[in-house]
């Protein structure tokens, strides 16, 4: 074989494709990685690592700031640095490329930085040279989008965000998914004058209801300027600097940044992809069956370029199962798409798994039982800021089998992935019944309701 031939090569150094030629690498097969940008991709350089270290930071404030007076701390805050915050994320998330490089080196699998377009079923350029191989998986990912409006360029989206040296003092976040709510957290938990906006009634509208009205009451109470029903239809930049963003045809509001949060693309378009016989869905997502197989031979595609489940241990896990069937003999191995456990990183974190209950109405009809639960977090009880926990449980059929799990509050990121395994394994009401609570938790209502 010449050094441009390789058994599997993947398009795409973030989580699917680092995954994927990991494990085909482990069963001996030749594999090389394509990355245009950085190694690891979304997750790793602008997606969830640097997310959640804003969010670690943004819970060190809310500890100083709403709860240390009452555990008896006398504290003073001289000064918040985003900038030290910032420094200390990169130097973690360069800590994680270090650690990359040493796995891909251990593991054999070689690394070409570049953009790869095709060439044809079998071949891909990158940087004027050709590679070939027996199997190739696209694994591209995606890239956030900003609406066709004047003055939209004004705003930066969330690799934006990621990217500024200063904290805004006053910031209009646009969009009602994950990443708007988790970015309008952070910011507002820093300190940031912090204005959400959704065109819709609430924020995580396709999530339970449970969720998704807490979370807006939540937000509200602690002051976060949310705006319902609410369209940005042009943005200005002032003389000072600052930006006026027009919404509803005769309201205004200053901000220092705009964040566009309304979703994300699949980054198929500039690969010359017609090169080959892949086919695209009318979004521009890779068609695929079950077995992450393309309607080409031997090519395949994971993670959000798909348009299935845009996270990080989906597209990870999708691209194991593929290297576990074609380069280990595992033919039937393919990714199960169904009650994957998902976190949204809001303040307070919400949990959820499963169908929400519209979901389950629609599904089961009457054959359900429904299990709520409501409280004050402890952590928050003991103090003067007592802040709500809510949980649901939705049963099914006369064995009550558990077919959704919803939680919002304190830690509920941390809850959620035990009661996945349960679910993934059909619990029921009773199977939760007969766990016996650990206390003082919030976690153990689960299994006292
Ligand atoms: P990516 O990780 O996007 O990797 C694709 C890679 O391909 C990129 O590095 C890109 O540079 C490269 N590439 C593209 N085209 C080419 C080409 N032609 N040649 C060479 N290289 C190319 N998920 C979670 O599970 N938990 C979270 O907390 C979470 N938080 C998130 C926060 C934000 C702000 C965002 C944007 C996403 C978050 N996600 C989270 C989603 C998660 O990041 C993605 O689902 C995951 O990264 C998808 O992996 P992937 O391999 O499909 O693509
Ligand atoms: P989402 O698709 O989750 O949410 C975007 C939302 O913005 C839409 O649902 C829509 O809500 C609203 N929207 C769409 N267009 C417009 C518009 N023109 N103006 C105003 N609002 C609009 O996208 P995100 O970018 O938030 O996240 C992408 C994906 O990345 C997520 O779905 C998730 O899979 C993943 N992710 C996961 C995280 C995690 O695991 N914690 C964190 C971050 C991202 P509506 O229709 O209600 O207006």
């Amino acid at each position: 074989m010449t050094n441009t031939h390789f058994d599997y090569i993947c398009i795409g150094g973030g989580s699917g494709g680092i995954a994927s030629a990991n494990r085909a690498s482990r069963h001996g097969k030749k594999a090389a990685i394509i990355e245009a940008k950085a190694i690891g991709g979304t997750c790793v350089n602008v997606g969830c690592v640097p997310k959640k270290a804003m969010w670690f930071g943004a819970q060190v404030a809310e500890a100083i700031h709403k709860y240390s007076a009452d555990y008896g701390f006398d504290v003073s805050v001289n000064d918040f640095s985003w900038k030290k915050l910032v420094e200390s994320r990169e130097a973690y998330i360069s800590r994680i490329h270090d650690s990359y490089d040493r796995v891909l080196g251990n593991n054999g699998v070689t690394l070409i930085e570049g953009f790869a377009t095709f060439v044809d079923n079998n071949t891909v350029e990158v940087n004027g040279t050709k590679y070939t191989a027996d199997h190739i998986t696209i694994a591209t990912g995606g890239r956030p989008i900003k609406p066709p409006l004047p003055g939209a360029e004004l705003g930066i989206d969330s690799d934006g965000f990621f990217a500024l040296n200063e904290q805004p003092k006053r910031v209009v976040v646009v969009g009602a998914g994950y990443i708007a709510v988790e970015l309008a957290g952070v910011l507002h938990s820093l300190g940031s004058e912090t204005h959400l906006l959704v065109r819709r009634e609430k924020p995580l509208r396709n999530f339970d209801d449970v969720l998704s009205d807490t979370l807006t009451e939540i937000m509200q109470e602690e002051g976060i300027n949310l705006h319902a029903h609410t369209t940005v239809e042009k943005i200005e930049k002032q003389a000072d600097g600052s930006l006026l963003v027009h919404v509803n045809g005769d309201r205004t509001i200053e901000a220092d940044c705009l964040i566009w949060a309304i979703g994300r693309e699949p980054a198929n378009d500039k690969i010359n992809i017609e090169n080959t016989d892949v086919e695209l869905d009318q979004r521009g997502y890779i068609k695929v069956d079950k077995f992450q197989n393309t309607t080409a031979a031997n090519i395949y595609a994971v993670g959000d370029n798909i348009g299935k489940v845009d996270l990080t241990p989906v597209a990870v896990k999708a691209g194991r199962l593929l290297s576990e069937r074609l380069f280990n003999g595992q033919t039937e191995a393919h990714m199960d798409y169904d009650l994957i456990p998902t976190v949204v990183f809001s303040h307070p974190t919400i949990g959820t798994i499963g169908l929400t209950e519209n979901e389950a109405k629609e599904k089961y009809g009457d054959e359900l039982t429904i299990y709520n639960s409501s409280f004050a977090a402890m952590y928050t009880a003991v103090t003067q800021h007592r802040q709500m926990t809510k949980m649901k449980l939705i049963c099914a059929g006369p064995e009550q089998k558990v077919v959704g799990l919803h939680g919002i509050g304190f830690g509920m990121d941390e809850i959620l992935q035990g009661f996945g395994v349960a679910m993934k394994m059909g619990a029921t009401k009773a199977d939760f019944d007969a766990c016996v609570a650990i206390h003082p938790t919030s976690g153990e209502e689960f299994v006292t309701m």
